[in-house]
């Protein structure tokens, strides 16, 4: 998957603004933010999308998740946050490469959102 989007971003081939990074994961600002704090996690092996993870993907979902908690609060959303994965066709993924999103700020972010 070396031309995919998000791997080369993983790799540092196309600049990003991280915002964290282990073993495990890679996180980075979104480059078309929907909320004031919108970060993106990936997994720094390539996954397609959730709908393709096994039960060797658990221990980095679960970092994914851990990780979100605390990007949302040093970003600037210590009062909650939203954590979105599109999935596939019916999902609207755009990037073939599993990406949570965090959003949130100091407002709310708002009834389910339609597109993120
Ligand atoms: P999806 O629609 O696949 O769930 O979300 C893809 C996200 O990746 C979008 O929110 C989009 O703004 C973001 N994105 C696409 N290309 C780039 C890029 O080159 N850099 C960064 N930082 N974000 C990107
Ligand atoms: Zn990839």
């Amino acid at each position: 998957m070396s031309d995919c989007l998000f791997c080369r971003i993983v790799r540092g081939e196309i600049p990003s603004r991280k915002a964290y990074e282990d073993d495990l994961v890679y996180a980075f600002h979104d480059i078309n933010p929907a909320r004031p704090v919108h970060v993106l996690v990936v997994p720094k092996r390539h996954i397609g999308s959730l709908a393709e993870v096994g039960e060797a993907d658990a221990p980095v979902l679960g970092r994914m998740l851990e990780v979100a908690s605390r990007i949302a609060t040093e970003q600037g959303s210590p009062d909650g946050f939203r954590v979105i994965i599109n999935t596939g066709r019916i999902g609207q993924q755009e990037v073939g490469h599993l990406h949570a999103h965090i959003v949130g700020g100091p407002e709310p972010v708002g009834p389910m959102l339609k597109r993120i």
